[in-house]
Formats: structure tokens, C-alpha cells, sequence
């Protein structure tokens, strides 16, 4: 088991040859597929939906880690899940009633994250805290591929893992935004384990594999 996950952003990936870059990722030894799903609404760009979901189902067998950026995503939790989605990540700011989303995506059969928007604080997750399976810390302001980490966040992160280990969560913390080998290991020693990787793996000049070869490395053992 690897001391942390490594979950590249696939619609940082060339969709032309979808197919060659998700096994691109499988033999590099990524752990996760995180898709960002974008609506247009709740964040400003529109990015991809369950068809693509469902597409990258048929070319890989790594789990399909999909972040929901969604107005409503009570309403496309079940079509998320049906075109194959593994996890699935909702934003605070876009459920009135967060722990029956969560109780919901469970019932689905998937794992249930939940994440907040830079400006949302660490305590808008408290009540839902002991139930979820992974915290998603955005690092960006989401809504674009490829801007810069907020160094702001590292506080969140830390934050959020002292109240993880006060209730003796296993779940998962994960980092989304901005990472690469030089802001991989600040996020990794406030207390992150999983790191959503975009164009520094897919626009890598030596491909995705020496990548996540180097992020895997960047972490003083
Ligand atoms: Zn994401």
C-alpha cells in the first residue's frame, strides 16, 4: 500500500485518446481516476457528465473518483453511480440536506465524499464529519484546470485532520488544486493522503508514468 494516493484528473488528459491515457495512469500506478464534473452553473465552466463517466468505465479498472461541481447533485447521484462512478465527492454549498446526500450515495453502493470551496470553512463539515468517507480540501478556487495552489489551504487541511483524528475517522484527505512536487508535500504534512494531480501529470514532457513516479518521490521517506 502506498503511504499516499495519487489520483490524476482525467479531463486534464488529451480526449482523443482517452482510452491510451487511462492506461497510461493504470501502469503508472495512479490509485484512483478523479473526474470533475463541472456544470456551468455552480462553477463557470462545463466540463463532463455521466457519458464520459460511463466511457471511462469501459477503459479502466481503477476507481472512478467523480467531484461533483453541481448545482443539485441530489438529482445525479443515481446516474453517477449507474455509469460506474466508484466514489462521489458533493459540495457543502450545493446540498440542503448534506447527510441525507450522504446516506443517499451510500445507499447507491458508492463511497461518499464531501468538500467545500475555498471560502467555506473547515466547520461547515463538522456535523457530517463521522460520516463520510473522504474530505476533498479544494486548493483552487474550482471551476478551471490548471490555476494556482492557495497556500491558505494548508491551514484547512491540518485543521480538518486534527478533527478527522479527534473522532478517529479513517476517511480519506484529499487535496484538489494546484499540486505538483513542490506543493504535494506541504498539503501531505498537514495531513492530506490523497492528491488530485491535473496537468502536471497529463502535460508532464515525460509522460504521466515519470510523473507520478516523481510525485510518489516527493515526499521525504
Ligand atoms: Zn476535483
Amino acid at each position: 500500500m502506498n503511504p499516499y494516493l495519487i489520483t490524476p484528473s482525467i479531463i486534464a488528459s488529451d480526449f482523443t485518446r482517452l482510452g491510451e491515457e487511462l492506461a497510461a495512469c493504470e501502469s503508472a500506478g495512479a490509485d484512483w481516476i478523479h473526474v470533475d464534473v463541472m456544470d456551468g452553473h455552480f462553477v463557470p465552466t462545463i466540463t463532463v457528465g455521466p457519458l464520459f463517466v460511463e466511457a471511462c468505465r469501459r477503459a479502466t479498472k481503477l476507481p472512478l473518483d467523480a467531484h461533483l461541481m453541481v448545482t443539485n447533485p441530489d438529482q445525479q447521484l443515481e446516474v453517477f453511480a449507474k455509469a460506474g462512478a466508484d466514489r462521489l465527492t458533493v459540495h457543502v454549498e450545493t446540498c440542503p440536506n448534506l447527510t441525507q446526500t450522504i446516506e443517499r450515495i451510500k445507499s447507491l453502493g458508492c463511497k461518499a465524499g464531501v468538500t467545500l470551496n475555498p471560502s467555506t470553512p473547515a466547520s461547515a463539515l463538522d456535523a457530517v464529519l463521522p460520516l463520510v468517507d473522504l474530505v476533498l480540501v479544494m486548493s483552487v478556487n474550482p471551476g478551471y484546470s490548471g490555476q494556482k495552489f492557495m497556500p491558505e489551504m494548508i491551514g484547512k487541511v491540518a485543521e480538518i485532520r486534527n478533527k478527522l483524528n479527534a473522532l478517529r475517522s479513517q476517511a480519506f484527505l484529499q487535496v484538489d488544486g494546484g499540486m505538483a512536487i513542490d506543493t504535494l508535500p506541504l498539503m501531505h504534512s498537514a495531513g492530506a493522503n490523497v492528491f488530485v494531480v491535473g496537468n502536471f501529470a497529463f502535460k508532464h514532457p515525460l509522460g504521466v508514468g515519470e510523473a507520478v513516479r516523481l510525485l510518489r518521490g516527493c515526499v521525504p521517506a
